[in-house]
């Protein structure tokens, strides 16, 4: 069975929820909903600066909603969106950690690397090491520094987090490629 579908309310493409930015209204505010939980009616958009900037521009998020709503100018909706991803992803990751789903270090990856299902790798890493795990042929991303890494878990740089278990591979996965297209929005400008 595939994933639900839902419609981006700015470009109308149709795509699986958790490719997109769900945001409901509570107490006539808008709310990003990274979970895809809250309840009530929500508003689909793209990841994309194109997709956000049409629904705000175009006021689509209380069209959609059928009801007036505040919202934050487009640049604080980024940044909104950007630190709640961020949150998801450092919260999972650390609760994976204490149920042994994660495989942190060079050393320790390469290791396991038969079962790792999804690799992390720190943007600062040596480019050497990471064209060898690259070369593993695992599915990878390239988030955060070796620093952010070490603060996230043990306080000391790492370079490499393995993802032992597939179930929260898959859930990683939609948090880190919507939270790595919202980070390239901000950085871009
Ligand atoms: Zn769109």
């Amino acid at each position: 069975m595939g994933d639900p579908i839902r419609m981006c309310v700015a470009c109308r493409e149709r795509r699986s929820k958790y490719e997109l930015l769900r945001f409901v209204e509570k107490d006539g505010l808008l709310y990003f909903d990274p979970l895809w939980r809250s309840e009530g009616r929500g508003v689909n958009v793209c990841p994309s600066i194109r997709c956000l900037e049409i629904a705000v521009r175009k006021n689509l998020f209380c069209k959609a909603l059928k009801k007036r709503v505040n919202y934050l100018k487009l640049e604080d909706l980024l940044k909104e969106v950007k630190l709640s991803l961020r949150k998801v992803i450092v919260d999972t990751m650390r609760l994976s950690r204490k149920f042994g789903a994660v495989t942190l270090g060079r050393t320790a990856v390469d290791k396991e690397i038969d079962i790792v299902r999804l690799l992390l790798l720190a943007s600062d890493l040596e480019e050497g090491i990471k064209n060898y795990f690259i070369n593993s042929g695992k599915p990878y991303r390239v988030i955060f520094t070796k620093e952010e890494w070490g603060v996230i878990f043990v306080r000391r740089p790492v370079g490499i987090v393995g993802i032992k278990d597939r179930g929260v591979a898959d859930k990683l996965l939609r948090h880190i490629d919507r939270f790595l297209k919202i980070v390239e929005v901000v950085n871009g400008g």
